[in-house]
């Protein structure tokens, strides 16, 4: 059966607007496309707008950029649309010669030298995940499950994946009953949840409307969220160069489920019309025989797997939530060696040697020497923190691991998406006697990603809501630890993903208290409303830009 990509969000543009939009987009209908004859800031500007936004990025483009008179489009794109309706062809038309050029030079890194930035729109979560585990190279931003709500209705259906595999099997009815009633209940608990944290927060004298709104509508979506299942269609802007996008496409179209096969070819499409000599391998022969790779290696290891895991004992869910397994007994010794290395001219073997010689006390001064006086977050230390290297298992609702796993300097990798590690249940949301309905609709959805998986494990992944638990491995360096557990538990940041960074950073300052010390930007408090700061500084910014404005009128 051929895979199909679901129509996103039931925009429909006239014949006029179509022609607005042609000249600046690949497609004007496909829901996988690319950028085009737009200045970067305005691309990045665009994708920051999938954050906080309903709409589908051509009617972004369309009411907020191309019609928006104080954007002052017309005068940061000066393009007739006639040249611009050439320049896809002339693309396909030039690509031999740059092939010959470029390609015919035999690097790989080359295909890094040349961008897009592409739309991926109604696309899964599980999609949307698979988009976003790439590391260097590509850069993702996604449509806000924080800042957005997830209940829309296009023609009279919530918008999840209705999966191929599922709806030819007998579990169709049930998967959209039970993927129906998680939105329903979703839909239902907004403002009764929205009324409790006011009721709980209310709005102190100095806050504005629009910061307090903000904040209580973030806060009420943070605690819903976990009723939305990873079937939920969401919009991905990536901006990358094409080397990672090669390896993007080979990933995605080796991958076992039909959306992410699909994806892949209509992301190859809209890279094609944008930087085809780039991208091209990943189609070639020796791109099929990569996928071939991917693919036979994990089916076969799969089996593997499989046949030893009946020597293990029952699935233990009852483990602590961050597990520290592992990390460098010698740290401060290869630390300390790092530190030394640039400074000196001797070989590491000697510069070792030299940091085992000395005393505890000496390697402490050099240690917080190089750490230094940290004025903010932003001050990071050196590569010899890339010395000391941390493992953890993870065991977290995956609303927590979406927002973790885009840490891209991290190795990690999850297990399948499933039921039977349990849910998490906000304890607001019993407290403000919401727990009932919140239970029913992930129960009812646990039953049937059950049943599905006794069928499909793969597909079955769809079905399974946020708020249910899934454990990932974790391994980093000190200096990305620095990086993650400061700007994770920063207080606008999510109670779930926040617990996790805090303990994170527990669990190294335990084993490793010199080298933690430098991390002084974890905020190790708990707050009502994490996003009331971060919104009065926006009040601020807000405040100080019309300011200025006005002097320059
Ligand atoms: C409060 C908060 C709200 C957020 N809201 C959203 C949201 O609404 N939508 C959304 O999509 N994401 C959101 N994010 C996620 C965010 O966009 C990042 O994906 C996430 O913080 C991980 O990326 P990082 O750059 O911080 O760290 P890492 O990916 O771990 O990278 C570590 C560091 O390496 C460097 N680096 C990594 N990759 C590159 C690269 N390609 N080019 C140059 N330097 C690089 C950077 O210095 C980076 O800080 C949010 C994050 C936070 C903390």
């Amino acid at each position: 059966m051929e895979p199909t990509i679901s129509d996103p969000w039931g925009d429909r543009f006239s014949e006029a607007e179509r022609a607005l939009l042609a000249p600046f987009v690949t497609d004007v209908d496909a829901p996988v496309f690319g950028l085009r004859n737009l200045p970067d800031v305005v691309c990045g500007a665009l994708f920051s707008r999938y954050s906080r936004s309903d709409k589908s990025l051509r009617r972004i483009l369309l009411d907020e950029f191309i019609q928006a008179p104080e954007a002052d489009f017309h005068a940061i794109v000066a393009l007739s649309a006639d040249a611009a309706a050439h320049q896809i062809v002339a693309v396909h038309r030039a690509e031999a010669f740059y092939e010959r050029v470029l390609i015919g030079y035999g690097d790989d890194s080359v295909a890094e030298l040349g961008g897009a930035h592409v739309a991926c729109e109604g696309v899964s979560n599980i999609a949307a995940k698979a988009l976003e585990d790439s590391r260097i190279g590509i850069s993702p931003l996604e449509k806000s499950t924080r800042y957005v709500a997830f209940n829309r209705k296009v023609e009279g259906r919530y918008r999840y994946l209705r999966e191929a595999a599922i709806m030819a099997s007998r579990h169709a009815r049930a998967y959209e009953t039970a993927m129906d009633t998680l939105f329903d209940t979703y839909s239902a608990l907004i403002e009764p949840t929205l009324a409790a944290v006011r009721a709980r927060t209310p709005r102190e004298p100095g806050v504005s409307e629009r910061a307090y709104a903000s904040a209580t509508r973030a806060r009420t979506f943070d605690l819903l969220r976990g009723l939305l299942p990873m079937a939920t269609l969401t919009n991905v802007g990536l901006f990358g160069n094409g080397r990672a996008f090669e390896y993007l496409l080979t990933k995605l179209y080796a991958s076992p489920l039909a959306e992410l096969q699909a994806l892949a070819t209509a992301l190859q499409r809209a890279l094609d019309d944008q930087i085809p000599s780039f991208v091209k391998r990943a189609k070639s022969e020796r791109g099929r025989a990569y996928q071939a790779y991917l693919r036979e290696t994990r089916q076969e290891v799969q089996t593997l797997a499989a046949a030893a895991a009946h020597r293990l004992a029952e699935v233990d869910s009852a483990s602590p939530d961050v597990t520290l397994v592992a990390f460098d007994p010698d740290a401060d010794i290869r630390v300390v060696a790092a530190i030394l290395y640039p400074h000196l001219d001797s070989s590491l073997a000697d510069t070792r040697a030299l940091a085992e010689a000395m005393t505890a006390d000496e390697r402490m001064r050099l240690i917080r020497a190089y750490a230094g006086r940290r004025a903010s977050r932003f001050h990071r230390p050196g590569r010899a923190f890339e010395e000391a290297r941390y493992t953890f298992d993870l065991l977290a609702d995956i609303g927590a691991y979406r927002d973790l796993q885009r840490h891209r300097m991290l190795t990690q990798e999850r297990q399948r998406f499933g039921v039977q590690h349990g849910y998490v249940v906000p304890p607001e949301i019993d407290e403000y006697g919401l727990g009932a309905p919140f239970r029913a609709a992930l129960d009812q959805a646990g039953e049937v990603v059950s049943a599905i998986a006794a069928d499909l494990p793969e597909e079955a992944q769809y079905a399974v809501p946020f708020a249910y638990r899934v454990r990932w491995r974790v391994t980093l360096n000190l200096r990305e630890a620095y990086h993650l557990c400061e700007l994770r538990s920063a207080p606008q940041g999510h109670p779930g993903y926040r617990r996790i960074a805090q303990e994170m950073y527990r669990q190294i300052a335990a084993v490793h208290p010199l080298l933690a010390e430098g991390m002084r930007f974890v905020d190790m408090n708990d707050y009502a409303l994490e996003r009331l700061d971060a919104e009065r500084r926006l009040d601020e910014k807000r405040r100080k830009l019309s300011e200025e404005q006005q002097v320059n009128e």
